[in-house]
């Protein structure tokens, strides 16, 4: 295989994504914050993604990127042994396209962290070379946790448990815990829906949520008697 063609080191998103998917505010400008989470509510709607778990299959072939693990580009000799040993996935614009690669020996929930991370890469213009930043990488999770597990869907399908979200998201047990973390936070604080977006957001999911919470057997009248209960139960 000539040297030219093969997938270097330097073209590429080179990380572990799921040891950096905590909340960031120390590393990350407010503002970045903010883009984040706003970025990855634009993809969820210019996407029309309307469900949980996200396939993300389907939006790569929507987007017209392609989608290989390193054990099917790697009989073509196009991978480097350094690579495999070290990242977990990577991107490279080849053919006018991207090319998404990821580790065949992930869990699903790594793996599916992994790709939403490239995906990130990918839609906050990471490889046009405008984009100059140390936080890049934090950037890309970022994104991927706010794209496979959206704030207000959480919120609005009554998500009480760490397990519940890992399931309805299809995502790992780190990841579902620090976003289960986040939206208990925000429970407290009550912020949702401080931004239109995140309105439409939940427009688009409407029908799902509805589905869910049926099927869950959930309901706002179950939720209020819960507190009522708590609150009785502390008097008493
Ligand atoms: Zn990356």
């Amino acid at each position: 295989m000539k040297k030219q063609n093969s997938i270097k080191k330097n073209s590429i998103c080179r990380t572990k994504p799921n040891v950096d998917i905590k909340e960031y505010k120390s590393s990350i400008s407010k503002s970045d914050y903010y883009y984040i989470s706003r970025k990855a509510r634009e993809f969820i709607l210019k996407n029309k993604i309307c469900e949980l778990p996200i396939n993300l299959e389907e939006l790569i072939v929507k987007n017209k990127w392609y989608l290989a693990s390193y054990n099917e580009i790697k009989q073509y000799g196009y991978l480097d042994d350094e690579i495999i040993k070290n990242d977990w996935g990577l991107s490279v614009f080849i053919n006018n396209s991207y090319l998404i690669l990821y580790d065949d020996t992930l869990s699903e929930g790594a793996k599916r962290f992994t790709i939403a991370h490239e995906i990130g890469h990918i839609f906050l213009n990471h490889f046009s070379g405008d984009v100059k930043s140390d936080s890049i990488e934090t950037q890309a999770s970022m994104f991927a946790a706010r794209l496979l597990m959206p704030m207000c869907v959480l919120y609005e399908c009554r998500i009480d448990a760490v397990e519940e979200l890992e399931k309805l998201c299809s995502v790992s047990k780190v990841a579902a815990q620090y976003r289960f973390e986040r939206l208990q936070k925000l429970k407290i604080r009550n912020k949702f829906y401080t931004d239109k977006q995140e309105r439409k957001v939940y427009k688009l999911f409407k029908g799902f949520i509805k589905k869910y919470n049926k099927d869950n057997n959930k309901s706002k009248f179950k939720d209020f008697f819960n507190k009522i209960i708590g609150k009785f139960n502390k008097v008493k």
